[in-house]
């Protein structure tokens, strides 16, 4: 299912309905059908990140193996990036940040630390503002552009990676992407890890749906992650799961050149 062929199934039960009335003088309510399907169509394939809707999203690794991925959006943040990299290097692991630009003014040095650690960095809009969906196409190259350029500035790095905020993909966002020739990277195992939700209930989540090739989806702008990033990673080595970084999971470049 994608917003294309959606589209073109929705428009032939339009012109089918309109046949119809005409031919047997049946009630033109009966549109209403194809449009209520269609509103609930556009709403879960924007809303649902692994639906591939309007544009190719990477959830998951095509691998038998016990490979996983980190990843964690919503920094670079002063207090807690720094205590997620320290995790990380004890455990020998790597992850992927999806940084959000208004962030990076003042945290330069973080991004270059990210970097040099051997860690990816991947774009996460510049404002994330809980109404970005209702920007145009201009509107979210705007928000693309300028965290990549804020990054490229500070690491020398031309991002390829991209995670839409909320995990929600609209076709104007899908545009932009695919101008910039953006790679959408989605997870398939959300930890919710910024809800209110206690430590062990998260953790409980992540180990419950922790698959070969998964992609867990944090966030490094809080101590619970920390603890729980902590116990994920020794959840994994003691169940045989390695963590690989996104671009050798999915066998993906997360730069240019
Ligand atoms: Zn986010």
């Amino acid at each position: 299912m994608t917003f294309k062929n959606t589209s073109f199934i929705f428009l032939f039960a339009i012109i089918a309905i309109g046949l119809w009335h005409y031919l047997y003088g049946i009630s033109l309510w009966w549109a209403l059908v194809p449009v209520l399907l269609y509103k609930a169509a556009i709403i879960y394939g924007s809303a649902n990140i692994r639906s591939n809707f309007y544009t190719k999203v990477f959830c998951k690794g095509s691998t038998g193996e016990k490979l996983i991925a980190l990843t964690f959006d919503d920094g670079p943040n002063a207090e807690f990036t720094p205590q997620i990299l320290e995790v990380l290097e004890e455990h020998n692991a790597t992850a992927t940040f999806f940084v959000i630009g208004k962030n990076i003014d003042g945290n330069e040095e973080l991004l270059r630390q990210i970097d040099s650690q051997g860690h990816i960095l991947g774009n996460h809009t510049f404002s994330h503002s809980f109404f970005i969906d209702f920007k145009n196409k201009k509107g979210f190259t705007e928000e693309l552009t300028k965290t990549m350029a804020a990054v490229f500035k500070a690491t020398g790095r031309q991002m390829r990676f991209f995670r839409p905020p909320y995990g929600v993909t609209t076709p104007h966002l899908a545009a932009a992407v695919s101008d910039l020739r953006f790679r959408v990277i989605g997870w398939d195992v959300r930890s919710l890890d910024t809800t209110s939700d206690p430590e062990h209930m998260i953790l409980l989540r992540v180990k419950k749906q922790l698959q070969p090739g998964s992609i867990i989806l944090f966030h490094d702008t809080s101590a619970k992650t920390v603890s729980i990033l902590k116990q994920t990673l020794n959840f994994a080595k003691e169940n045989g799961f390695k963590v690989v970084s996104t671009e050798r999971l999915l066998n993906l470049k997360a730069y240019e050149g």
